[in-house]
């Protein structure tokens, strides 16, 4: 059910637990500022979700309110996840999904990488 991003963080949310270890995850990467693991759902061959380990509920939340430094290691720990994954060349999506029109269902800032195959022009 996708959900409103305008609401207040919800620390019980799927992904603060992923984050506090409370249930598992198939993780590839963490730092200071990000985790990723594996989509439980993958929708391509590589498909990891990263998220930062602060308490934003969206984009626009993470885009308003993080610090600088927040900001830019979350950025480079996604291009760092793309990296290890080996999908520079011959390339990947990043995707958010902001919202109920956006289809986010996870209130805790999230971006999809995608990759391993031709994945097509994107339409939405
Ligand atoms: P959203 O629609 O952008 O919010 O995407 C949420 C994503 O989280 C979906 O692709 C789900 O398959 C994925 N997901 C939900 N629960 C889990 C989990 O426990 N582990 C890993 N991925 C999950």
């Amino acid at each position: 059910m996708p959900i409103d991003a305008t609401l207040p963080y919800d620390d019980d949310n799927i992904f603060a637990r992923i984050l506090r270890g409370e249930i598992p995850a198939k993780r590839v990467y963490e730092d200071d500022h990000a985790l990723a693991f594996h989509d439980i759902a993958p929708q391509a061959p590589v498909h990891v979700l990263v998220i930062p380990k602060g308490r934003y509920v969206s984009w626009d939340d993470f885009s308003a309110t993080a610090g600088d430094a927040e900001i830019a290691g979350f950025v480079r720990a996604v291009a760092t996840v793309a990296r290890e994954q080996g999908l520079v060349e011959p390339g990947y999506r990043l995707l958010a999904n902001v919202g109920s029109h956006g289809g986010q269902e996870v209130p805790h800032l999230h971006v999809h990488l995608f990759g391993g195959r031709a994945l097509g022009r994107m339409v939405a």
